[in-house]
């Protein structure tokens, strides 16, 4: 990787700032899924195995005013993170001053710290979110060396990861560093064939995304709500299906823009309510049901298509899969992409990322984004700032 990791850092007995992504769910105060806590622990681990002095920080939730704050606070993340560490983690309930930098001053090698939510700093000024220039330098006067390890926010410029970036040397975490390899190599320069399968609800949502991989995918599949626009493009009934008209004429300019490297499905899972009863499978949808999934004869399609593929990036789910009976589009790609050989495949997005997980598909992929709006970004070809900001090896 041309990026600088935690491993080509110098962290003796350095101050090694961690932007980590330590937003997770609360609930009344305690933490209802700590998999952001544990997905963090190598890059910490690394750190304190060096001798290096860990201080981590992170945004929780939104915060915009003094209200906002309550039930916003780190220290139940840093009590868990001592949990997890077998060790005792300093939580300083500031984001910066005399406090702060005292416990920082008494660190020694190998101590973990927690400071504050940084988005406590928003209440006057947005001066985390709105990379104020003041704060990320007094954040890197804290430091010797930066890790960002925070994926999730790469895709937005803050005090906390670029504001501190351009005070410091910079260098990826694990979990950045392998959100940079494979989502960053699939884009830049993919193992060939390529093939993208990009479903979910809306061609809205997805508009960056197909158009960057009509000019760098081999193939594109597609699936989901996003299908019934380009097949009312096409002037083919699609039912009471999902479309969004305003994006009709997009669809066409796409379709043709792509020719026959945009697939479109064959067969559907209709139904005449949005309910969890079993779908009745066609091939042309009635004026009066509604498409929920791919068919059998899609998935065989895809299947096929997907032969052969050395990378393969999927980005939305091919039915609503929320419920069984229409999770099936969504199996049977998941299977599809479990068999194939000697291929890189990749998913991001939020719910394509769930699917897969609550499907029972999680350890089949090579890779899983864990940020949903950056992966987005980056797929899309877009310069994520966060990760633009990382020194160069
Ligand atoms: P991701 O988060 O992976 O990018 P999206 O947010 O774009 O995915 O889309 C996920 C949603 O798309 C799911 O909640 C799913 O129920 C919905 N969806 C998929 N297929 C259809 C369909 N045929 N009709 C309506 N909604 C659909
Ligand atoms: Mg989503």
């Amino acid at each position: 990787m041309a990026k600088k990791t935690v491993k080509d850092l110098e962290l003796k007995d350095k101050k090694v700032l961690v932007r980590v992504d330590f937003n997770v769910p609360l609930k009344d105060g305690v933490i209802t899924d700590d998999n952001r806590i544990v997905a963090a622990l190598p890059t910490i681990e690394y750190i304190v195995e060096q001798g290096g002095k860990a201080i981590l920080f992170s945004h929780l939730g939104r915060v915009k005013t003094e209200e906002d704050k309550e039930g916003k606070s780190l220290a139940p993340v840093a009590a868990r993170l001592g949990e997890l560490l077998g060790k005792e983690v300093t939580f300083v309930p500031e984001t910066r001053g005399e406090v702060l930098e005292t416990a920082i001053a008494n660190m020694k090698d190998g101590d973990v710290l927690v400071f504050e939510n940084t988005r406590f700093e928003d209440i006057d000024g947005k001066k985390e979110s709105g990379n104020d220039a003041e704060l990320g330098k007094y954040w890197a006067s804290l430091g010797d060396v930066f890790v960002n390890d925070a994926f999730g926010t790469a895709h937005r410029a803050h005090a906390s990861n670029v504001g501190i970036a351009s005070n410091l040397e910079t260098a990826a975490g694990f979990l950045m560093e392998k959100e940079i390899e494979f989502i960053g190599g699939a884009v830049d320069a993919p193992k060939r064939p390529f093939v993208a399968i990009l479903g979910g609800a809306k061609v809205s949502d997805k508009i960056g995304v197909i158009e960057n991989l009509i000019d760098k995918a081999d193939k594109i599949l597609i699936g989901g709500g996003m299908s019934y626009t380009f097949m009312t493009a096409q002037g083919k009934e699609v039912g009471l299906s999902l479309v969004e008209k305003d994006k009709v004429e997009l669809a066409k300019e796409l379709l043709e823009k792509a020719g026959d490297k945009l697939v479109l499905p064959v067969d559907f899972g209709v139904t005449k309510e949005f309910a969890d009863i079993p779908a009745t499978y066609v091939a042309e949808i009635p004026a009066d049901q509604e498409s929920l999934d791919i068919g059998p004869k899609t998935i065989e399609l895809y299947t096929e298509l997907l032969q052969g593929a050395k990378t393969v990036v999927w980005n939305g789910p091919m039915g609503v899969f929320e419920m069984s009976n229409y999770a099936k589009g969504t199996i049977g790609v998941c299977e599809a992409i479990a068999n194939l050989e000697d291929a890189t495949t990749i998913i991001g997005g939020g719910d394509s990322a769930a699917a897969a997980i609550q499907l029972g598909y999680a350890d089949k992929f090579s890779h899983i984004s864990t940020g949903g709006g950056a992966s987005l970004e980056y797929l899309e070809g877009k310069k994520l700032p966060g990760v633009e900001a990382i020194s160069e090896k």
